[in-house]
């Protein structure tokens, strides 16, 4: 089955520019990506509010293309007055899903906020708005990197969820056992919800390295050893590259997962060399 006949589809997450030309290129990459008929786009929120602005009008520009977009929300260093007014100016724009999270707070940017964890803020959602509103939240099948142990961090995960949240989406991973793992183990405990794996394109090794140390996720040592042996071969890094993410999409959908959501960082080409691999 490929991708795109899939249930729930696939969708793509792209980050808001700051420069024209970071602008142009979204919008090529937003054109190129809503042939594949998407179930939504969804664009990243600066925890704090940083680009509040950005992000909404990035939301703005992205669903011109006619497919549904998504702001991604984020708590940490927020009071419920700003949440709120955000929410109700969503509402007012037609605006009907979200990507829920905590964020993380850069350091010494103010305080924690009034909502500590993700699961405040559905509830906060669901409190102000009723069902108004798609909610996502993030699944971490390696586990959160704050999180005191995989246990724990999935007995919060479930919390997210029965705050009523609609989907989960992963952070990314190289290793699909950490992802079935996962699912089993939130449906032994009696979540529902779709869990879509959030798939990262490997285009360049040191900023992957580098990612992936901060957010906890595991390139396995082989493919960290054979992109560290390409150095500065970038077109042979694309390719390794592809070949990996795209034996994960496949097994990961012949396994079950419910669609694929690409963490795009605004390119398309990445991510449809990867589709165009998927029977
Ligand atoms: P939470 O679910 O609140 O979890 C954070 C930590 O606290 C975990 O260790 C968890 O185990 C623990 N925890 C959760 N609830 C409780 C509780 N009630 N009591 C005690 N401990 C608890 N970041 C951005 O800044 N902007 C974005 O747009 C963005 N988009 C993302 C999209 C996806 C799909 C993913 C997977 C991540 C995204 N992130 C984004 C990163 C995310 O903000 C960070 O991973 C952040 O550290 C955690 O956010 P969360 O919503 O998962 O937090």
């Amino acid at each position: 089955m490929s991708a795109n006949e899939h249930p729930l589809g696939i969708s793509f997450e792209f980050f808001p520019p700051n420069t024209d030309t970071g602008r142009e290129k979204l919008m090529l990459a937003r054109d190129a990506l809503a042939e594949r008929k998407p179930r939504f786009f969804s664009v990243t929120y600066g925890a704090g509010g940083s680009t509040q602005e950005r992000t909404y009008t990035t939301v703005k520009r992205v669903r011109e293309s006619g497919i549904n977009t998504a702001p991604h929300l984020s708590c940490v260093g927020s009071d419920k007055g700003a949440l709120r007014e955000l929410l109700a100016s969503y509402r007012e724009n037609d605006i009907d899903s979200l990507v829920a999270l905590r964020g993380d707070l850069p350091s010494g940017m103010g305080g924690i906020g009034e909502l500590r964890y993700a699961n405040e803020l559905v509830e906060f959602i669901r409190a102000e708005t009723g069902d108004h509103f798609e909610i996502a939240v993030a699944a971490y099948p390696e586990a959160h990197p704050q999180a005191p142990s995989f246990e724990k961090d999935l007995e919060n995960f479930v919390r997210k969820v029965r705050a009523g949240a609609n989907l989960a989406i992963t952070q990314y991973f190289f290793n699909p056992e950490a992802y079935f793992h996962f699912v089993e183990r939130a449906r032994a405990l009696g979540v529902e919800t779709p869990i879509v794996p959030g798939i990262m394109p490997i285009t360049n090794y040191t900023k992957l390295a580098r990612f992936s140390d901060a957010c906890g996720a595991d390139i396995p040592r082989w493919v960290r050893k054979q992109l560290e042996a390409y150095g500065d071969d970038s077109a042979s890094i694309a390719a390794f590259g592809e070949e990996v993410v795209s034996d994960l999409c496949q097994r990961l959908l012949d396994g079950g997962a419910p669609g694929l959501h690409f963490y795009t960082l605004n390119q398309s080409a990445p991510t449809l060399r990867v589709l165009d691999n998927l029977t």
